[in-house]
């Protein structure tokens, strides 16, 4: 008789986790996974997949816009928000019983409740014990709100997803990929979108360059931005909100949403108890194979707070089975990650940006701003802007950076080079798609005068 009920209990049915337990019961292992809520997880109940769909729904308004110019006439458009919503939830019940037939098909077994570690080896799921050789803690991140007066009136993505209306004046407090996505998304469904930052610019972390297109572009579209903005308090007024900033400024709007970051679902899990070590933000430690400081209980995904996104949770999940059940101790490479941020315009980027890269040595820098051809006769103004980043003594390209439409289509590829260490004169040697955006990234032969020589 096996000592516990199973090889593995997961608890957090999202990307990370649902990838981990089917790769180990295809191994052979009797996997069980724990989720309280909807299987899926962030990432496709309140995250990535909602939002993208949102995000096509805010491309039609700029199309249907660009038309004229190509010689259609269309009557004014009219949009059906609850329409959207209600076409998405569906969309979502679609593919949370595609995830539930996955984990049943692989023999997963799926536990509904909330799960509570309760020693090395024992999970307790609504009063029952549940025993297990290996636990997994894949439980993701929420919304992080700061305390500010009046918190209790903010909204975050979770809400925002799914509002009744869209509200005709939003103030959104963030700059980062949140924030921005859905500035974009709103302001181009009818919004009047405000966003309130404590830095003087957007997507810290992301390169320079590809901050001060984004923000150029979007407050073209009417988005305004409020830089090294601190809330002071949220108050309720007798037709909405109104959000005090220190100094004098107030904004007024309908909704006030917080996109301020996410923090671990660690709280009352009982992982200390069992001997599992937090950081200071509650992240869970682990070492490079996952493991925690108890050693049969392992975490990946937004709880370890390495790098918050989904396809890096579902690598750590493949590493974690590979090393675990498979017999090969497979570490997650985190070079050269791909991101996108689906704004509008939307950025992809991989590698370093300018300023990192400068600080391995000196660097050779070519950008390009450019109108795209359909914006020649769209009589949309708007700017793309592609940049890469040259280490100069090896000549390998270490970042490729963009801002404009189809941004994050184009870097994927191209993150294929960066990860095989594709240097300019390979670039050069790459023929061009013409007439495309992406050809520019393999036609750049001009680099930027150094700054660093210009210093
Ligand atoms: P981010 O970490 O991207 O941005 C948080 C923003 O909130 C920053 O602008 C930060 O300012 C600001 N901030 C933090 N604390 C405060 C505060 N107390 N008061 C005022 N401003 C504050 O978080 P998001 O919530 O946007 O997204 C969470 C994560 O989810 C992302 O980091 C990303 O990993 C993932 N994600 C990925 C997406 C994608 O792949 N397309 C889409 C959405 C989310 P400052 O810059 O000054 O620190």
């Amino acid at each position: 008789m096996a000592k516990f009920d199973f090889d593995l209990i997961t608890i957090g049915a999202g990307s990370g986790g649902v990838r981990a337990s089917r790769m180990a019961a295809k191994t052979g292992a009797r996997v069980a996974i724990v989720e309280q809520s909807r299987v899926g997880g962030t990432c496709v109940m309140r995250g990535c997949i909602p939002k993208k769909l949102l995000v096509y729904a805010a491309d039609f308004a700029q199309d249907f816009a660009d038309a004229k110019g190509f010689g259609w006439d269309v009557a004014e458009p009219t949009f059906d928000w609850k329409r959207l919503i209600a076409n998405k939830n569906t969309e979502l019940d679609r593919l949370e019983g595609i995830y539930q037939r996955i984990l049943r098909e692989s023999g997963v077994q799926l536990i509904i409740g909330r799960g509570v570690v309760a020693g090395p080896h024992a999970v307790e799921v609504a009063g029952k014990m549940v025993t297990a050789a290996k636990i997994l803690i894949s439980t993701g991140s929420r919304p992080h709100l700061p305390d500010v007066p009046g918190i209790e009136y903010a909204i975050t993505s979770n809400e925002a997803l799914d509002l009744a209306e869209l509200p005709k004046r939003v103030a959104i407090v963030g700059g980062g990929y949140i924030a921005v996505e859905f500035a974009g998304l709103m302001q181009a469904l009818g919004a009047s979108v405000s966003i309130v930052i404590r830095a003087g610019n957007i997507l810290r972390g992301f390169d320079e360059d590809i901050r001060n297109a984004l923000a150029e572009e979007m407050e073209k579209q009417g988005i305004k931005v409020h830089r090294e903005g601190v809330v002071r308090s949220i108050e309720k007024t007798p037709d909405g909100y109104s959000l005090r900033l220190h100094g004098a400024e107030m904004i007024e709007c309908d909704r006030v949403f917080y996109a301020t970051g996410r923090h671990p679902n660690t709280e009352g899990l009982g992982l200390e108890a069992a001997g599992v070590k937090l950081s200071e933000h509650g992240a869970v430690k682990v070492d490079d194979y996952f493991q925690t400081s108890q050693p049969s209980i392992f975490a990946l995904g937004d709880v370890i707070d390495r790098i918050q996104l989904t396809p890096v949770a579902i690598n750590e999940g493949m590493a974690f089975v590979a090393t675990q059940f498979g017999g090969r101790p497979t570490p997650m490479n985190y070079d050269f990650v791909p991101a996108a941020v689906f704004s509008h315009p939307p950025v992809g980027t991989v590698g370093l940006m300018e300023a990192e890269a400068r600080k391995n040595g000196p660097v050779d820098v070519y950008l390009s701003r450019f109108r795209p051809l359909k914006h020649t006769l769209s009589g949309r103004d708007a700017r793309s802007m592609m940049k890469l980043v040259v280490d100069r003594a090896s000549q390998r390209v270490v970042g490729v950076h963009m801002v404009g439409e189809d941004a994050p289509e184009i870097v994927q590829g191209f993150a294929v080079a960066l990860k095989c260490g594709a240097t300019k004169a390979q670039f050069d040697a790459t023929v061009g798609i013409h007439p495309t955006a992406a050809e520019e990234f393999v036609t750049m032969r001009e680099k930027l005068p150094d700054h660093d020589e210009d210093a």
